[in-house]
């Protein structure tokens, strides 16, 4: 194409041209192995149950999962895809995701909807192009299972009080949901987003919520 040829395509990263993130850089990303929390996924010394990240809250999730840690690199990787909407860089995503996770046991995966607004600002919607390149990956249908009742502020900033503040109430059921489902997210920063999200896939009937995203904050 000839936009390709007037602006080479350059990794998202370091700016080396010919991939929209580099596999040198691919291969600095942080993969978050165990040990893990058993509940949030945080990494550890040894493997717990509960952390000192989730302990004493209600999640409506039962584990939540990521493939890499939100560090500067995937920083720089998460910007290139959500907000100059480069699509290739969702099948990346994906591949990480699926690389590093194991296939859920849900038969069907659901996503957090999309701030409207948002959504159009950037024109796509970051956390659904993931899961529907999660299904292609690992075979599963994809529902839209939660909408958004109401914009939510933006997350960035705040406290985590606030942040679960801020959440409560933004999503509703969409429809019934099946008993087990996966809940598909871009990132994982304080739990707040895709635990209201799978708080309302539970009052749609889902009895058990994986959660899993593509990046993890970690403290
Ligand atoms: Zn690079
Ligand atoms: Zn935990």
């Amino acid at each position: 194409m000839l936009l390709d040829i007037l602006l080479p395509i350059r990794c998202a990263a370091c700016g080396l041209p010919g991939r929209a993130f580099c596999l040198r850089c691919r291969d600095t990303l942080i993969r978050l192995a165990p040990p893990l929390c058993e509940r949030c996924g945080s990494p550890g010394a040894w493997p717990v149950r509960r952390c000192a990240e989730c302990s004493g809250r209600r999640l409506a999730f039962v584990t939540a999962r990521a493939a890499i840690v939100y560090d500067a690199t995937a920083r720089h990787f998460v910007h290139a895809w959500k907000e100059r909407g480069q699509r290739t860089l969702a099948a990346e995503a994906a591949s990480l995701v699926a690389e590093t996770l194991a296939r859920p046991r849900a038969p069907v995966l659901a996503f957090v909807p999309a701030d409207g607004d948002r959504a159009l600002q950037r024109g796509h919607r970051p956390a659904e192009a993931l899961a529907r390149e999660l299904g292609r990956v690992w075979e599963l249908p994809v529902a839209q299972l939660v909408r958004r009742v109401r914009a939510a502020e933006r997350q960035r900033g705040l406290g985590l009080q606030e942040r679960r503040r801020n959440v409560r109430g933004a999503f509703a059921s969409a429809r019934a949901s099946p008993a087990r489902v996966c809940l598909v997210d871009d990132i994982y920063t304080s739990g707040a987003t895709v635990g209201a999200a799978a708080s309302a896939l539970r009052r749609g009937g889902a009895r058990s919520v994986e959660v899993v995203t593509l990046a993890r904050a970690v403290r």
